[in-house]
């Protein structure tokens, strides 16, 4: 037996946990015989004598006086040692070390307790030193126990409130070295502050009994001076650092971070399932295992939830991520999922935003009242699209039960999914998105009726507004999308936040009746329409009816006449159209159709000077600017562009150009024929405000 104790393999066959069988191994080069083998459960014994150079009574002690647990000695006589031949001196020093030892096994204890379950010298792992990633599996409970020499640190990570983070080297029972983040506790000179060694001990806990593809893994625990956790290693540091990167460090794109979105929902929702609140949800405890793949970490807050509401309460005043909070953390220092959930949505804001801090220059104190009284959110960050947006603001609705869980969260962002499309126009137009032929392009918002939408470049990871007619949509771009997000009844938080992000006073669609939202987009089928039409949007915010007359309200800056396309494609033009284009769009247009390359203009080739009208005249530069400013001043929210096809097509009569784009406005906005819109138009003066109410008002 005593040659088995050098091999460790061995070690763990007989059932003795590896790491405990290292710390054997330093052991039995310093025993006095090989016929004083340990047997597991007196090891402390042999180790408390051979710390005060008594091991040669480890075997008498055992097998004379059958001590082998330290309350043992609670009935052994001193004339008992005397019996095995220890002096009085050696007595005392036995004393001593029976004292410390026990007073070291309470704290001990009290480790084991936090730590739930077994002692860790009682657990067993199983290893699997020989497969090339054989990093110990848990068998529930405790992952494992690593001896402190297994681990070598190295540079310093990071540090927070209870520890620093160091990389590390942790050598495998097989020889196989395996990176790792250690995570020490900080210890002070009168040793670890209680709380901190609570919070250190219940994110070991919490962790070691968590399995999931994002939430940070936990490899064991080192029991020495300081405690230290041993971690998966995320080689790319925390998101929020990616996040804040300067230049020349790229963006991240917004696809990107919507499959981090989800990562992250997933891993939630898997926390939640298990009955756990994470409390401290936020890109700095996100970290980047690979360039695609985040994982939660950082589970020093995390709490069981109790009783039939799932909430954990604070018992008392602690530190707490305040601009992350939801209005009854902040209040009652009430967390559940919900509280959570919140957070994503904070979380989903730093990400679209950079990485800045959420409420900057707001003083804690004031953040609740921001959110209660004055009913404030965070505004809409430029990358963050309307459909994501949306989505944050549920996850910000004052009531917990109004905000949605996370399983159906991951469904939101399906639906919110920023389609993808493919430059087939370069665009090279001051102003607009630079683009070239074949650039991967994220749509983050835009509409089938818009001809201007905005997105990514996925080249360039610049952002911009860009011609619609410029991207073809990928086929499958994007997950799935079978319903648009605005589709979901709205909560509490979208409503309050409608007066509160600068689109004040907007109604939107979903702010309808379902039933009559439905009604009113019965030709463009709202499962298809992906992104809300901006002209419902601003047309559905409009006020009491007009008596007609004037040019449309302001209200409509934000509609878009819908420019004409061949028969079958989406009427969009591009900011190059072609005057041979027909002008006829099709009823029923795909939402996202393949669009060809427009043929009129090669690709790339600059904007010519003048434009030519059906009847084959040339207007002068000048006089067509004129033009098209007054088509434009008249039929607000057109583009420049849109302008310049309707006065084409109208052979260069601005009257004529500003009603084709009104009866347009209105067509795209019903179900109604263009000969019906045109008399609408005309019995409203061709005040657009007036008849877009005339056709909402009666579908
Ligand atoms: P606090 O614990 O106070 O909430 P924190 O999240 O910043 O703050 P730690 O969890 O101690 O604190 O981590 C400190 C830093 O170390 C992190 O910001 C991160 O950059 C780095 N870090 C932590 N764990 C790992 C890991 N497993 N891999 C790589 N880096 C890590």
């Amino acid at each position: 037996m005593g040659g088995e104790w050098s091999s460790r393999p061995s070690f763990c066959c007989l059932g003795v946990p590896w790491a405990l069988c290292l710390e054997l191994d330093a052991w039995t080069s310093r025993m006095p015989s090989p016929d004083m083998v340990p047997e597991v459960s007196s090891l402390w014994l042999l180790r408390l004598l051979r710390d005060i150079q008594l091991a040669q009574f480890y075997r008498p002690i055992l097998e004379e006086l059958n001590v082998t647990r330290p309350e043992h000695f609670d009935f052994v006589r001193p004339e008992d040692l005397d019996g095995i031949g220890m002096g009085r001196p050696a007595q005392r020093r036995l004393a001593e070390a029976l004292k410390k030892h026990r007073s070291g096994l309470k704290s001990k204890n009290w480790v084991y307790k936090i730590l739930g379950g077994l002692a860790p010298e009682q657990k067993e792992i199983t290893s699997a030193p020989d497969s090339p990633l054989s990093l110990p599996e848990p068998e529930g409970g405790l992952k494992c126990l690593i001896p402190d020499g297994a681990v070598c640190r190295g540079e310093l990570l990071g540090s927070g409130c209870f520890g620093v983070v160091h990389r590390g080297l942790w050598t495998l029972p097989s020889g196989q070295n395996v990176p790792v983040a250690v995570k020490s506790l900080r210890v002070g000179p009168e040793g670890p502050v209680g709380t901190e060694l609570g919070d250190f001990l219940r994110e070991v806990s919490v962790m070691m009994n968590l399995e999931h593809p994002h939430v940070l893994r936990l490899h064991g625990l080192v029991l020495g001076q300081p405690l230290q956790m041993v971690m998966e290693l995320a080689p790319l540091g925390s998101l929020h650092a990616r996040l804040t990167a300067p230049a020349p460090t790229p963006p991240l794109p917004v696809a990107l971070l919507c499959l981090f979105l989800r990562q992250l929902a997933g891993a939630m929702a898997y926390l939640g399932a298990r009955g756990l609140v994470h409390r401290d949800l936020a890109t700095r405890n996100l970290l980047l295992a690979s360039p695609r793949t985040v994982k939660v970490a950082d589970f020093g807050l995390v709490r069981p939830l109790r009783g039939a509401r799932g909430r954990y309460v604070m018992g008392g005043p602690r530190p707490i991520p305040y601009a992350w909070c939801a209005p009854e953390s902040l209040r009652q220092g009430a967390f559940s999922s919900a509280s959570d959930v919140w957070m994503f949505g904070v979380t989903l804001w730093e990400m679209f935003s950079g990485g800045k801090e959420p409420w900057a220059g707001v003083p804690p104190y004031l953040i609740l009242q921001r959110l209660e009284q004055d009913r404030a959110r965070l505004p809409r960050p430029p990358l963050c699209s309307r459909a994501l947006y949306a989505l944050a603001l549920r996850c910000w609705a004052p009531h917990p039960a109004d905000r949605p869980s996370f399983s159906y969260l991951e469904g939101l962002l399906q639906e919110a999914w920023p389609p993808e499309g493919r430059c087939v126009q370069d665009v090279m137009e001051p102003g607009a998105l630079r683009m070239q032929t074949g650039d991967p392009i994220t749509i983050i918002d835009g509409s089938p009726d818009s001809t201007t939408w905005k997105g990514q470049n996925g080249r360039t990871l610049k952002v911009g507004s860009f011609p619609a007619s410029a991207v073809t949509l990928a086929d499958g771009g994007g997950p799935p999308a079978t319903h648009p997000v605005q589709r979901v009844s709205p909560t509490q938080g979208e409503r309050q936040q409608e007066s509160g992000d600068g689109d004040r006073g907007k109604a939107k669609l979903r702010d309808l009746p379902p039933a009559r939202a439905q009604r009113r987009n019965r030709n463009v089928p709202l499962q298809r329409m992906k992104v809300i039409s901006k002209s419902l949007e601003s047309v559905l915010s409009l006020g009491p009816r007009p008596t007609g007359g004037g040019s449309s309200p302001p209200e409509l800056r934000h509609a878009r006449a819908v420019p004409q396309g061949p028969p079958g494609l989406p009427s969009r033009t591009s900011f190059a159209s072609s005057p041979s284009q027909p002008s006829q769009p099709a009823r029923e247009r795909p939402p996202w159709p393949k669009r060809e390359l427009p043929h009129s203009q090669p690709s790339g080739a600059p904007a010519t000077g003048k434009a030519t009208i059906p009847s084959g005249g040339l207007l002068p530069d000048s006089e067509l600017q004129r033009r098209v400013t007054e088509v434009g001043l008249s039929v607000h929210g057109v583009t420049h562009q849109e302008c310049q096809a309707a006065l084409r097509a109208t052979g260069g009569d601005v009257v004529s150009a500003i009603r084709n784009l009104k009866v347009d406005q209105l067509y795209h906005l019903s179900s109604r024929s263009r000969a019906d819109c045109r008399r609408i138009l005309e019995h409203y003066q061709w005040d657009l405000s007036a008849a877009s109410r005339y056709v909402l008002a009666r579908p």
